[in-house]
This record gives structure tokens, sequence and C-alpha cells, in this order.
């Protein structure tokens, strides 16, 4: 992308500060003198009531929830900044005011919103009337208001870190937020309504998702990821430099799941100076932090120069905000975002824009699993409106069907009891986001019930550090497991069946422990990571079990070994190449995976309410891409068709 002088905005012109003002004005005008509202303004893409008493607002929440229906726009409460006692004295206020029983663990204060995260053992005993602790009567006391959340069994260090970085950052961001906010309240220029679809990556093909959403007025970046396979960089990054847009042109980005194929080019954005708002869940902040640092080790560790530093990954967690699923929000003047449940990974999303007053809706499903699984519900399916979807197509090829749940998970234990009881090791690699997550569910709940042999099993790699976002982030989980994590002491997170070893001295007993035992470790192709050390050791024995769960891309270590290479070649300590002879039992399980097979895509499209009037194919090699799209439109007798990168679709 070139890069140029902002391109001029009317922001701040007479109309609009006249248009921002009437709005304030209203809102002003509706409330009660008791909710002593001092000042009013934007922050990114709510308004944001500033009270020195936020006690009353509190306490009657429907006031505001009246005001969001009556104006259409997200309204927050807020404290002055001058009634905000400073950190030490709230926390001792803090202190005085939550029950023991709840067991805070930390508390995070963040000065450009005002809002004090709690994180507790036990977050249901902070709920309205649960115990003798109140929000209302803690802002009241403190100037902060409180927002309350699950502690993690381990602290996370990647929040530690992004909770660090918001802070250093609180008044830039408190700045930035405001001006977001009168950039997405500008008045239209244009009434016309023309919505086009720039494809850029992840088209034809998995990796480097990435897509130009434009209107007249508008233009919105949606994923913005790498293509780990591509051997140029005309392969492997998104084709930005097509369009001749400048990054200043752009009035958001939106991330709909933390995958490096759909967020690894995003630091690099930022590096060439992208300052305007990005777009995603909460949970999906912290999992893509994760992933992009871990890019760089990645990379440093394979000799090849990272293309962004930490720094531009710090970068993005400045920019970000995040919305919850099935909020309705201003992204800029003629698009209205909502994300729902996607039921990929954690966080992960289906983004719905709203485009000009209702003119089009288009659904992106982004990676998407329309069955429900131990950790995620399906995927969302029943929207206001939806002209035009855009659905990914990994497993779009008619043979890509993938066995029944009950069929993958009674097989599992079937394999992992049969190597338990001849005295073997079962040894899983696995990627650390989300399938990882999902077999610890499993094996949880088979061993409690007694279908699965009790054995210990370690996990190792940055395994424990995604499970701490899963469990800070109930509200993104299944129900049943939502309701466990936010009701009750139980969390099969933290389960005492789990070990997790921290370093590698700590190996021992999982590698030379003689009990049968089951580890868990990244990188989930053997190309890297804890797991190498593990299948070195443990891959010559034969009453050993190496199960793969997920998919082994062609040319991995993992791929080879699984396709009956008996002799695997690793580098070891010091940098020789040593020879593991294979000779321990080697399985393969689909059916864990967290996209959807050939069915449920299928099942998604015909579900999808309202009734589509469109729908385009990609994130899949391009047969299987091409065979979804003709599928439907023969089917469903809906126009289908899939576009390769660097097309441009018109939508409306
Ligand atoms: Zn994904």
């Amino acid at each position: 992308m070139r890069h140029r002088q902002p391109r001029a905005r009317p922001a701040g012109n007479r109309a609009e500060r006249a248009s921002g003002q009437s709005i304030m004005a209203a809102i002003l005008r509706a409330l009660p003198a008791e909710s002593g509202v001092r000042k009013i303004e934007y922050e990114g893409p709510k308004i944001a009531l500033y009270t020195d008493s936020p006690r009353h607002l509190l306490e009657h929440n429907e006031i505001v929830s009246g005001l969001v229906n009556t104006i259409k726009k997200r309204i927050v409460l807020r404290t002055l900044e001058e009634s905000r006692k400073d950190e030490a004295a709230a926390r001792r206020e803090l202190a005085a005011l939550i029950p023991k029983e709840a067991g805070l663990q930390s508390a995070f204060f963040d000065a450009a919103t005002g809002e004090v995260t709690l994180e507790a053992k036990r977050p249901w005993l902070l709920q309205r009337g649960a115990s003798s602790f109140s929000a209302a009567a803690a802002a009241e006391a403190t100037g902060w208001i409180p927002r309350v959340k699950r502690a993690p069994t381990f602290q996370s260090s990647t929040m530690q870190a992004i909770n660090h970085s918001l802070k250093a950052s609180a008044a830039d961001r408190a700045r930035q937020l405001k001006r977001i906010g009168e950039d997405i309240f500008r008045p239209r220029i244009s009434q016309r309504t023309d919505v086009s679809l720039f494809s850029l990556g992840g088209f034809g093909q998995v990796g480097r998702s990435c897509m130009l959403l434009a209107t007249p007025e508008s233009r919105v970046l949606v994923d913005c990821g790498v293509n780990p396979g591509g051997r140029s960089p005309a392969e492997t990054f998104p084709r930005l430099d097509w369009l001749g847009t400048t990054l200043e042109d752009l009035d958001a980005v939106v991330i709909g799941h933390a995958h490096l194929d759909h967020t690894g080019f995003l630091p690099v954005l930022c590096k060439y100076g992208y300052r305007g708002p990005i777009y995603c869940t909460e949970p999906t902040l912290p999992m893509m932090n994760l992933i992009q640092l871990d890019a760089i080790k990645v990379a440093a560790a394979q000799g090849r120069t990272p293309v962004y530093s930490e720094a531009d990954v710090r970068q993005i967690m400045k920019q970000a905000i995040t919305l919850p699923y099935g909020t309705v929000t201003d992204i800029s003047p003629d698009v209205k975002l909502v994300l729902a449940n996607a039921g990929h990974i954690v966080g992960s999303a289906l983004c719905h824009f709203h485009i000009g007053n209702g003119d089009h809706n288009f659904v992106y499903s982004g990676d998407l699993k329309f069955a429900k699984s131990a950790l995620f519900e399906a995927a969302t399916w029943n929207f206001p409106r939806a002209e035009t979807l855009l659905i990914e197509s990994t497993y779009g090829a008619k043979e890509d069907i993938q066995p029944s749940r009950q069929e993958v998970e009674a097989l599992f234990v079937k394999l992992v009891n049969e190597t338990l009881a001849g005295g073997g090791k079962v040894v899983i690699p696995i990627p650390a986001v989300g399938r990882a997550q999902e077999i610890m569910m499993v094996i949880d709940a088979h061993m409690r019930a007694g279908r699965m042999t009790e054995a210990p099993v370690f996990t190792e790699g940055m395994i424990t550090e995604a499970s701490a976002i899963h469990e800070t982030h109930p509200d993104y989980l299944a129900r049943e497991l939502r309701q466990k994590m936010l009701e009750t002491d139980e969390n099969p997170f933290g389960s005492e069946y789990f070990t997790n070893i921290e370093h590698p001295g700590a190996r021992d007993e999982p590698l030379r422990g003689g009990s049968p035992c089951i580890i868990m470790a990244t990188s989930g192709m053997l190309e890297g990571g804890p797991i190498l050390e593990y299948f070195r050791e443990l891959a010559p024995d034969e009453r050993n079990l190496l199960l793969f769960v997920s998919y082994q891309v062609n040319g991995t270590m993992g791929r080879r070994v699984l396709d009956g290479s008996r002799q695997a070649q690793l580098v070891g300590r010091g940098g020789k190449v040593g020879v593991v002879n294979v000779r321990c039992r080697m399985e393969k399980l689909d059916g864990f995976s967290g996209h959807s097979d050939y069915n449920q895509l299928m099942s998604f499209v015909q579900r999808l309410r309202p009734k589509l009037r469109r729908v385009l194919v990609n994130h899949g090699e391009r047969r299987k891409s091409e065979n979804l799209a003709s599928a439907i439109r023969r089917l469903y007798r809906i126009p289908a068709h899939n576009p390769q990168v660097q097309e441009a679709v018109r939508l409306f």
C-alpha cells in the first residue's frame, strides 16, 4: 500500500458538530437529574455518559437501555476522571467490599475507560443480589465501574502483558477513541448505496484471508492473514497493493478469529502506519496476540526474518475495540457490524454487515463449525436480514465427510484405554489453540464418567496460556460449560487430571516415569516445539501410541510419519541430526475438527435465515470451493460462485 496524507474528512465541520451536539443534547434532556451526567463524548463506536455519581444509572439500567432504543446507538456509562480514586485507595475500598469467599485474584484498572476488571475464583458471588457486594455501591465508593470475570487456574502472562500495554497507553487510547467516534458518526457525503467486495487473499486457497468491503462512503478491511505455504511475497501476503488504497482510507479492520491465516498480516498494517480501529471479540484479542508473537519465535527458530516485530503486535492492542456477540455497532457512517458465534475457536465470529439504511446485508462466515462441540455451540444461523453469504469451503468436496462426534469420541476412548492397559503412553501432537482445549474437555468428561481409564495427563507448550484465555471468557463457550464456569466451582480446564509441564527439566515424569500416561504437546504437525522431545524418546517403543487429532499438512514431519515413514530425521540438541525409529502404534482421528465438513456447510446454507439471494465461496482449495458453489446452485437454486484472488464482486 502507498502512503499518503489522510483523505479530507468532513469531521469537525459545522453540520457534523450540529448533528453530534443535537444527539448529545437530546440524551442530556432525557436523563434524570440524579444521574449526575456532566459530560457526553464519543468513545469509539459508543457514546459515553460521564457521571460523578454512577450509582443511580447502574441501579436503574432501564434508563440507559431506553435511550439506546430511542437513539439506536450504543451507550456506556463512565465516571468522570476527577471522581476516580487513585488505584491504591480504590483497591482498599474494593478489598473491604468484596466478600472473601469470592476469591478475588486480580483487579485491573483501565484509565482510558474508568473500568476496573475484577478476576475472581467465584464470580457468581459478585452478581447482583448473590452476596453483600453491589457493583453500583462499589462504583460509587471508588469512582471505577466494576466488570467481573472468572479468574483462570494459572495467571496468563499474555493477558498480563496486554493489560500492561493498555495501561501505558491509556491517555493515547482515550484520545484515539474520541477521534474514531467523530469519524464513525460523521455525516454521510453520499446517499447512494453501492457495495463491492474486493478479494485480496484466501479465495480459491486456504491462507492469507483478506478482503475489502467498499461503499461510496466507507472502506472496511475484513481479516488480514498470511499464507504459511506461500513461496513468494505475492503468494504469501494479501494483495493490498492491487487496490491502490492507502491505509488512511480504511475506516476499520474487522477480524473474525485469531488464527494466523486470518490475522498474520495485521501487525504489518500497524507497522506501516495503520492507526484506525480494529474490531474483534474480546477473547480474539489475547488469542491473536499469543499466536502472532509465537509466529515471530517460530520464524526466528527456522532462520527466517519475521515480517513484523513485537512492538507492531503490541500496537494492535492499542487500536483494538472488542465487541460482544450479538451487539449492533456502527463502524462507519453507512456500515453497522454484528459479530456472532462461529463455533470454530474461542471468540471466532461470523461477521454480519448491515450496509446503507439496510439496503444490503452481507454475512461473512469466517471459519465455521456448524455442529456442537465440547467447547462451543454450533454457529449462529439466524440473522434479522441477509442477502449475500460468503462461506468457507475447507471441506467443500463431496468426500469431505467427518465421522459423527459420538463415533470419534468412542474410538478415541478405545485407543487410549488399549494403550494404557498395555502399559504404554499416548502421545498427542496438538495445536495449542482450540484442539488442545477440546481434547482436554473430552478427556476430563470421559475419565470423570469412568469410561476412560484414569491416568495423568501432561500438557506442554502454549496450551495453558490458551486455556487461561478460555477460562476468563466463559461467555464465549458452550452453554453447559459456561454455566459450570460462571455458577459453580467445577472447572474442567483446571481438572486434577492435568499437569502442565512448565520447563524441559520437568519432563522426567512423563518421559521416563514407568507408568502409563497421556501427553499433549505442541506443535501439532511435529514441526518443532516440545512434542519433538516426546516423539524422539517415545516413538521407538511399540507399546506407545502416537495419535494425530488435527490435519497434517503436506510436507510436514507429521504428514511424513503418518504416511508411513518409519525413520524420522530430527535435528537434536547441539544441531546434530539423529534418526528416530518409529515403532509405536500410530492412529489419526478425524471428527475433532473446528471446521464444518461438507454436510455441515450445506446444512448451514440451507438453514440460514432469512433466505439468501446469493452465495460466494472462499477459503478452500479451488476444486473444493467450486464443488460447494455448484452444489449450492444445484440443490438449493441459489446463485453461487467462487471468486479468485483479485476479483471485484458487486454485491449491491
Ligand atoms: Zn481458523
